[in-house]
């Protein structure tokens, strides 16, 4: 009798990607210091969600493995819009300080959007503000990670069918422009999305990144499909992305794990942005 052999996806291990990149950026970070203007990114938290605290301390520890300088502000959640701001303008105006980023979700009470507008367009490290008349755009980190992990896979993107879960600004909204950018179709599903399952069925690459566990099924991928899941999503103590793992793998041809996928990806780009602002606040 013939056993069929289970047929699984190739991992996209973000973690080795993120290893030969880290390489890279450490002769440049180092010459900087040398320098005498060492890169230095400062963090504002509000809070502590614990999504946040554990993005803070693996991201700390990557910029400890660099030499990049932090400057770390927590602030209870009770914090003041105008303390946030004023914060903000500090740091804007201090020379020595070449990114600002804000951890996400800020406190409900606080407008997000005011608070990350304030942040200077050349300090702007996660790319949260739209610019214009600047040499190049920042990035947002999380979408550079996915296109990154996209691009590893050898296939081509123009011409497919991509789905993005998700519309954020910080994750659905920068992927699905960088897949655009490369001439894929793109659709864009959301909370409002009325068929979630027939849009992900007809896709040649999806990414996932809607912060629901599980929220993707596996039978609804189509065989050979290219799965980024960037979900980060806390069940009963583990770690787990937004797409079936186990049934996902049955038909793609790739998928990104969680953890282990966009994860470390994201950080190693944030320190690639700032790297680009320390070049771009002294071209200016
Ligand atoms: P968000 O809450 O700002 O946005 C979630 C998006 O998902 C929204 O557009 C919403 O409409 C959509 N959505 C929610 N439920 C849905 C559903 N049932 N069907 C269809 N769409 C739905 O979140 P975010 O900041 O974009 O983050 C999304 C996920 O990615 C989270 O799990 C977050 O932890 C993770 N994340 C991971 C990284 C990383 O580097 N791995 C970085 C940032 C965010």
């Amino acid at each position: 009798m013939k056993t069929e052999m289970k047929k699984t996806a190739r991992l996209l291990k973000g973690k080795e990607i993120a290893e030969d990149l880290i390489g890279g950026l450490s002769r440049p970070i180092e010459g900087i210091r040398k320098s005498g203007a060492p890169l230095c990114l400062a963090m504002l938290q509000a809070g502590a969600p614990r999504d946040v605290v554990l993005y803070a301390k693996s991201l700390g520890a990557l910029l400890n493995r660099l030499h990049v300088e932090q400057i770390s502000r927590v602030f209870p959640e009770g914090v003041s819009e105008e303390t946030l701001l004023d914060e903000i303008e500090a740091l804007n105006a201090d020379e020595n300080v070449t990114g600002i980023m804000v951890f996400s979700p800020l406190p409900a009470s606080l407008n997000a959007v005011s608070v990350l507008n304030a942040i200077h367009f050349l300090k702007d490290v996660e790319g949260r503000r739209v610019q214009r008349g600047v040499n190049g755009r920042i990035l947002s980190p999380t979408a550079s990670a996915v296109l990154a992990l996209i691009e590893k896979t050898g296939c081509e993107i123009a011409g497919k069918e991509a789905v993005v879960i998700g519309h954020s600004d910080l994750v659905g909204k920068p992927a699905a422009i960088l897949l655009l950018d490369r001439m894929a179709t793109v659709t864009v599903c959301h909370l409002g999305t009325r068929s979630l399952r027939e849009h992900v069925s007809r896709a040649d690459i999806v990414v996932a990144a809607a912060g629901k566990a599980c929220l993707v099924k596996g039978d609804w991928i189509k065989e050979g499909a290219i799965v980024i899941d960037v979900g980060e999503n806390h069940v009963a103590g583990e770690l787990v992305g937004d797409v079936e793992f186990e049934a996902a793998c049955e038909r793609a041809s790739f998928i990104s794990p969680v953890p282990g996928g966009v994860g470390p990806l994201t950080n190693v780009m944030l320190v690639r942005n700032l790297l680009r602002l320390h070049e771009l606040q002294r071209a200016t």
